[in-house]
């Protein structure tokens, strides 16, 4: 063979091979589904069927439709709810209340921030104030609130109640008596006044807490102009810069972005007085006393010795990290060599990079999106017998083109629900992973049958292109395991009200499914069941996943503690008031709690938006993750593809959504507590003797302004639900 044509006979093999190659990788439905580009058969006569299925949402006017629908539907149960006789019928009435406004107003809340098209946006934000205000008013109507009263108050019926329509009746009640619905004519009065002026102030720290700051061009060095934007003779600072390789760059950031605005100091100051005010008024203690009733720590003193528990059993790592990180400042920037906290951020990155230098690129090959969700349908198969079908959906049900739907079928129960995949980045999209519940389950009386869960799953994935499909980062990888965790919790829920769906539980628990799964996520016999290079076939090397755990140690423990003081801090603001102003407690948090000096002149409260949403309840995901990774070792460590422990996590946990009380599921799944115990006294000991893993924890739900997705129960309807 002639020099010419053994190259031409190679070129051609080679392709020969490629293609061969490319073959090789063959995926399951739901895995093809996912690598294909998404095609849709134009089909002009093909009856639009509206959003999700319900046809009235084809067109935006169709949402005053549905809206109206539902009011209307409102006051035919609420006169139902003020003629029944007290027993279970009440809490189905109330029930089903509730489900009428809630399937309208999730479903807008989702489309106001989804939809492309802003006309759909405008009618969906439409509905949810209407709704909002028909809603506030339920909560207020005392004669709605005397028929579960009359029920509550019977001892006889009550004993009767099975425990499902016990804790819903007293969930219900719990949310009328927020509104001081119990109390007399004036201290109502003044419930109702306090309520008011908490939104506007919850409004308004919203939204100013994510303002820039903004200083004289000249009172900063001029080489460091061009790392800021600038507007006239002004530098604007929006955000901490915390990336930032420049020392002085980080520090003027965080000098100016935290530097106290009088204004907004006084609102925060203000909104905490008045929660203080509407807690004591309908007879609690305190804020936090009132917003951790109902969640797995109940009690502020619980969560704040959880804290302290977590501190001590961190403190030696939380002090080898804040090492590591002094000594790599010293060789960095040897003439200002103190640690402060604006260096911890772009320190730790520096020391992971220096130590385990992950290339995401490398990784991406082996996961793309294809593989992840075949991947995360072996893992349901194997653990509860369900499966992922893909389906096309029907003309006019999805918002964009590139929406994927997926069946969750049970291999003996049938369809459990629906979940929506809108996964890839989309100009105006909401740059957060959040999953949404659409429809709550919940057994309709009405008809005998189970309404099945609807829920959304957004992320903001890369498109596919020609010649790849969209490849994921570990990072993407992990965010659509946790996801998919919360999207199970919805679909593997089987309570009888919708009131207490899926995430709809305790906000402390509900983290605890989505992060179980990024256990599944980063152990090598999970992944080697999917992540193979999409063109070879070649499974991603056990050493490559190895690597990148053990990079998710590195300064893991002062990550955790810089999360701890902002736990602590937003209790003690929510606690009795204090003599000392808010700058004075995060002072003093600071420096008990996390060890970084505090610098004068800043007030790093005021950014701490979450207080908002979260309200005492910030150490939720540090409880979750405690309890995740308590399941994780006591139940799947051994065997993460175990069928019988899959069976018995979402019979004792998934199956109940918020209808059971936290621990109670634990304790079943867990069997860590002694029947008799004090549970809350030892649950924090319990938790923090469990190994606790801190390596990987990071606040997914970061800082998308005035928008708390993904906890179902902190939506603009978070305390009603009626
Ligand atoms: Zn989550």
């Amino acid at each position: 063979m002639s020099a010419c044509r053994r190259m031409l006979y190679l070129v051609k093999h080679r392709s020969l091979l490629t293609h061969v190659r490319r073959n090789l990788t063959t995926w399951s439905p739901v895995g093809a589904a996912f690598n294909a580009r998404p095609h849709r058969k134009l089909d002009l006569f093909q009856k639009n069927v509206g959003l999700f299925g319900v046809p009235e949402l084809s067109c935006p006017a169709g949402f005053q439709v549905a809206t109206e629908k539902a009011l209307k539907n409102t006051e035919h149960l609420v006169e139902k709810a003020y003629s029944s006789s007290p027993g279970v019928q009440t809490v189905q009435c109330f029930d089903q209340l509730s489900d009428e406004l809630c399937k309208v107003a999730d479903l807008a809340d989702f489309i106001k921030v989804a939809h492309p098209d802003p006309a759909f946006r405008e009618a969906a934000e439409k509905t949810c104030i209407e709704i909002g205000t028909v809603v506030e008013k339920l909560n207020t109507n005392v004669e709605l609130c005397k028929s579960l009263k009359n029920l509550l108050d019977n001892p006889d019926i009550v004993a009767q109640l099975d425990p499902d329509t016990r804790r819903v009746a007293d969930l219900f009640m719990f949310d009328f008596e927020i509104s001081g619905i119990h109390l007399d004519d004036t201290l109502r009065k003044e419930a109702v006044a306090l309520h008011v002026k908490l939104l506007d102030l919850n409004n308004e720290f919203l939204v100013r807490s994510h303002m820039p700051n903004r200083i004289a061009r000249s009172a900063i060095p001029e080489h460091l102009h061009l790392h800021f934007a600038t507007e006239g003779s002004f530098i604007q600072i929006g955000g901490l810069h915390a990336d930032s390789p420049n020392d002085l760059v980080r520090e003027i950031a965080y000098r100016i972005y935290l530097y106290p605005n009088a204004e907004l100091m006084g609102c925060l100051e203000e909104l905490l007085k008045c929660r203080y005010k509407l807690a004591t008024l309908v007879g609690y203690e305190s804020y936090g006393h009132r917003a951790l009733k109902g969640t797995m720590a109940k009690t502020p003193e619980t969560v704040m010795s959880f804290l302290q528990l977590l501190t001590d059993k961190l403190s030696d790592r939380t002090a080898k990290d804040f090492k590591m990180m002094r000594d790599m400042k010293k060789k960095l920037s040897p003439r200002h060599s103190e640690l402060m906290p604006w260096d911890h951020p772009y320190l730790s990155g520096v020391l992971r990079a220096e130590r385990y230098n992950i290339e995401p690129s490398l990784y991406s090959p082996y996961l793309s999106l294809g593989s992840c969700m075949e991947g995360l349908n072996n893992l349901f198969s194997q653990l509860y017998g369900v499966s992922l079908m893909s389906e096309q959906p029907r003309a006019g049900e999805v918002w964009s083109e590139d929406v994927r739907k997926l069946a969750v079928v049970h291999e003996t129960e049938g369809l459990l629900g629906y979940i929506y995949c809108d996964f890839f980045h989309r100009q105006d999209k909401p740059h957060q992973d959040c999953h949404f519940t659409i429809r709550g389950g919940r057994q309709c009386q009405e008809t005998g049958q189970y309404q099945l869960p609807v829920v959304v799953l957004m992320l903001s994935l890369p498109h596919p292109t020609k010649g790849a499909p969209t490849l994921l980062t570990p990072g993407m990888m992990e965010n659509l395991f946790h996801e998919m965790g919360h999207a199970m919790h919805s679909m593997l829920g089987r309570t009888r009200y919708q009131h207490v769906t899926g995430t709809r539980c305790a906000t402390d628990f509900a983290e605890v499914p989505s992060i179980l799964m990024e256990y599944f996520a980063t152990d090598y016999r999970v992944i080697s069941q999917f992540a193979r290079h999409y063109e070879t076939g070649q499974p991603l090397p056990e050493s490559m996943v190895a690597r990148l755990c053990e990079s998710k140690k590195v300064c893991g423990a002062a990550d955790t503690q810089l999360q701890i003081f902002y736990a602590v801090l937003d209790q003690i603001y929510h606690s009795k008031p204090q003599n000392r102003s808010t700058t004075e407690i995060l002072k003093d948090m600071q420096q008990k709690f996390y060890g970084l000096p505090y610098t004068p002149n800043t007030a790093w409260q005021l950014r701490f938006s979450h207080l908002i949403g979260y309200g005492a309840k910030y150490y939720s995901y540090l409880m979750s993750r405690a309890v995740a990774s308590m399941v994780w070792k006591q139940c799947f460590i051994e065997d993460p593809l175990n069928r019988e422990m899959g069976e018995r996590y979402r019979r004792e946990m998934l199956a109940h959504g918020g209808a059971k009380e936290p621990m109670l599921m634990v304790e079943g799944m867990s069997n860590l507590f002694a029947t008799n115990t004090d549970r809350i006294s030892c649950l924090p000991t319990n938790i923090c003797k469990a190994p606790f893993c801190a390596n990987s924890l990071r606040f997914r739900h970061s800082s998308y302004p005035g928008f708390l997705p993904d906890y179902g129960v902190v939506s603009p309807l978070a305390s009603c639900h009626i």
